[in-house]
């Protein structure tokens, strides 16, 4: 039987928690303020991992977790400040920070809640509206209700414990002009088909 993959998806795998977090960097600078991303998977499958690349990758220095009883955190984009620091990764974030127009990063998990309304009720529309990128957390099949414009699907291996495999797909149109970029970054990780 022949596999189809939707050519607006992109089939990658990662090999250990530190490559899920370079992966999430390399998505990072080419985030627009109001785009969503959904992390979709199950509980350990690496969601939170990857909001810490991410973040990392924004020059936010504060620990990025899964919080148990706050639904939705808001962190702020560092400013040129953090500049100064060097080394290869640092330095990294900090072009990152400083080219994105991104302002404040939106992390929430709603892998809790079961009800799309009460993760409607989050307004996280609104939070990003202006200057900020929304992750969200879901351990359900994504549906973009929330305005998603990325899909991001994260799957444990059966072969190997630290390995994952990751789906990037896009909703709707707002990455179609970045999509090329957005292959091209993550070429990397991109499986054979
Ligand atoms: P989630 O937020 O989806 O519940 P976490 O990111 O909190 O998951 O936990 C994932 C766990 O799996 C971490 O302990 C991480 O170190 C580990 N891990 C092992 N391999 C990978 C990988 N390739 N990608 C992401 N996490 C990995
Ligand atoms: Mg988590």
């Amino acid at each position: 039987m022949e596999l189809v993959i939707d050519p607006a998806t992109l089939v990658l795998r990662t090999e250990a928690a530190d490559q899920t977090k370079t992966l999430a960097r390399a998505i990072a600078p080419l985030c627009e303020p109001g785009d969503v991303l959904l992390l979709v998977g199950d509980l350990g499958a690496g969601k939170t991992t990857f909001a810490q690349g991410f973040g990392a990758a924004l020059g936010i220095t504060e620990a990025i977790t899964s919080p148990t009883f706050t639904l939705v955190r808001e962190y702020a984009v560092q400013g040129p400040a953090a500049s100064s620091r060097v080394g290869p990764v640092d330095r990294a974030g900090d072009v990152d920070g400083h080219r994105s127009r991104v302002r404040t990063l939106v992390h929430a998990d709603v892998y809790r809640l079961d009800r799309l309304h009460e993760i409607a009720d989050l307004g996280l529309g609104e939070l990003v509206d202006d200057d900020g990128v929304a992750l969200v957390e879901w351990g359900d099949v994504a549906e973009p209700i929330l305005g998603g414009s990325l899909a991001i699907t994260l799957v444990a291996a059966v072969d190997h414990d630290d390995h994952r495999l990751i789906t990037v797909r896009s909703v709707g149109t707002a990455w179609s002009s970045r999509w090329a970029a957005l292959q091209s970054a993550l070429s990397p990780w991109q499986t054979a088909q």
